[in-house]
């Protein structure tokens, strides 16, 4: 099972891949998480991939290819992946397309998690996250014990970079641009299916399961 989730940023398409890779038993393979684990870690690749994720800009396509290739190359994606944040771009999706025609494979389901421009804004200006242990609250669907603090850690919740409006707004603007005519993309190659993304996690994902059964 080969699937590709698309939707703008924070529209919940990694909470439902999440949920997919746990019920089917397949990895979930996000490039924005890879992309974040070498930040962490201080690597080459990080430090470059930092300089346009700041900005709310999308990593370049070169570099972005090359971490996913070899990502879906590993043993444990021999069995199918759920592909979060992957494709972003035309040349993106072709580049994938390639590598999967040359294995005599093919992608089954591009799901795409719709939600509109002023869902988005309004989830992510509420979302608080915790930098010293990772944990994420919104300050109306998840809150912590007390307001500002971490339930986890009692570290000062905070509200991240890419989170804030002006750079929301980029990432709206940048997938509306660059991501967004993958959803034709697919539409044309007959594996679209797209899910209302305003709904409650659950019910988003019972959606998912009819398409995917
Ligand atoms: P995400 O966690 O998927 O929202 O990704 C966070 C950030 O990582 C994005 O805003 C981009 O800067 C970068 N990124 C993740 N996936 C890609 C991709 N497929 N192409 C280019 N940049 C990406």
């Amino acid at each position: 099972m080969k699937i590709i989730m698309l939707g703008a940023p924070g529209a919940g398409k990694g909470t439902q891949a999440k949920m997919i890779a746990k019920e089917y038993g397949v990895p979930h393979v996000s490039t924005g998480d890879i992309f974040r684990a070498n930040i962490k870690n201080g690597t080459e690749l990080g430090m470059e991939a930092k300089k346009y994720m700041d900005q709310g800009l999308l990593v370049p396509d070169e570099l972005t290819v090359r971490i996913l290739l070899d990502r879906v190359a590993q043993e444990d994606c021999k069995r199918g992946y759920v592909l979060d944040g992957f494709p972003r771009t035309i040349p993106q999706a072709e580049v994938l397309e390639q590598a999967l025609t040359e294995l005599g494979d093919q992608i089954d389901y591009a799901i795409d998690v719709d939600v509109p421009d002023e869902n988005i804004i309004k989830r992510m200006s509420g979302r608080r996250a915790c930098l010293t242990c990772g944990a994420t609250y919104h300050i109306e669907h998840i809150p912590p014990r007390q307001e500002g603090i971490c339930d986890t850690c009692g570290s000062p919740l905070v509200l991240r970079d890419d989170d804030k409006p002006e750079t929301v707004k980029n990432r709206l603007d940048v997938y509306h641009k660059q991501t967004q005519p993958l959803i034709d993309f697919y539409a044309k190659k007959g594996v679209l299916r797209t899910v209302d993304g305003t709904k409650p996690m659950e019910e988003v994902f019972g959606a998912i399961r009819a398409i995917l059964a």
